[in-house]
């Protein structure tokens, strides 16, 4: 099996019917492209910036972001990097902030709620961001965007942050995609509004289960309500990837649905162009989807956006895909 992956190493992700599908990696630091490059990744799909803000005293300046930034993206080369800007609030908090206790924290104060109210914060970032831009092939994604409006705001913060930097003579990349994480309802359900402003769609995959079927993603007790396979979620999914396709855009996941071998046959039928995952699963991956016919496994889908339970899809899929 490890022989099978490691031919795979260098090769792109096809499907047996000839249609390529990207698979890249979720990172953290820096330190984890070595990961993606030693699997076989074919860029960064979600580098979670917030480990940059946290187990510290105090925010990071924009040159300390500028390094980490360039960094990623000079070792990518010309492959894609996704950052998102700071997720943070929720469960993971920053003590050097003094954020309110909240009763909700997953419905309250984070993300980029946190950063256009705390604009100083997030315009550091950005323009960290920029600088950095023309290191490699940079992506900018939002998370946790609700409403168009947030969407428009944070793309004015950078446009003038943008504007800024090139009067201060700083040479910014004038290519960069602006996306954002669909991870709320919301969003999912209006993403044909979203696709004519985005540049693409990442659907995290962790959050927008929590919020569909309203269970704490943490919470043990609850747990048997968080199906990634429940048709509420293959419905939003396929609406977010019809609506990408509408405008011309693209599609991908970075929740851990998007490495998950039941899901994945069912990922790919539906349309979907972007896989991240841990680098560790990039190589089965690719493996399982060079097997895999896209045309043949596109025919179930209106099968399977009608089913009732995550247990009926599951079993079909099983059948399918002989696993
Ligand atoms: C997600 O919500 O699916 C996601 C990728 O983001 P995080 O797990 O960091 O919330
Ligand atoms: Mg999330």
């Amino acid at each position: 099996q490890k022989q099978i992956w490691a031919q795979l190493k260098d090769e792109p992700t096809v499907s047996s019917d000839g249609e390529h599908v990207e698979l890249v990696a979720n990172i953290g630091t820096p330190d984890d492209v070595a990961g993606i490059i030693n699997n076989g990744g074919e860029g960064v799909g979600l580098y979670r910036t917030e480990f940059l803000y946290m187990g510290k005293s105090e925010l990071p300046t924009e040159d300390e972001q500028f390094e980490a930034y360039s960094s990623v993206l000079e070792q990518m080369g010309d492959k894609p990097v996704v950052v998102r800007t700071l997720d943070i609030g929720g469960d993971k908090e920053l003590s050097y902030l003094d954020l309110p206790k909240e009763m909700n924290p997953f419905l309250g104060f984070r993300a980029i709620r946190l950063c256009l109210e705390r604009d100083d914060i997030f315009r550091t970032q950005l323009r960290a961001l920029l600088r950095a831009s023309t290191y490699g092939n940079l992506k900018i994604m939002f998370p946790m965007i609700a409403t168009l409006n947030e969407f428009r705001q944070a793309k004015v913060l950078l446009e003038e942050e943008k504007a800024k930097l090139k009067n201060e003579g700083v040479t910014v990349s004038e290519d960069i995609e602006v996306g954002i994480m669909v991870e709320i309802p919301s969003t999912a359900v209006i993403a044909r509004q979203f696709a004519k402003e985005v540049d693409f769609f990442s659907i995290g995959t962790n959050d927008l289960i929590q919020y569909t079927m309203a269970a704490d993603r943490m919470n043990e007790h609850v747990s048997y309500l968080y199906q990634p396979y429940h048709p509420a979620i293959l419905n939003l999914v396929n609406n977010v990837i019809e609506a990408a396709h509408a405008e011309g855009k693209w599609a991908g996941m970075c929740g851990e649905m998007a490495g998950d071998s039941i899901a994945i046959p069912i990922l790919l039928g539906l349309g979907l162009d972007e896989f991240s995952m841990s680098a560790t699963s990039i190589l089965p991956a690719r493996t399982q989807i060079k097997d895999l016919s896209k045309k043949e496994l596109a025919t179930f889908k209106d099968e399977l956006l009608s089913m009732g339970t995550a247990d009926e899809v599951e079993a079909f899929v099983r059948e399918k895909t002989n696993q």
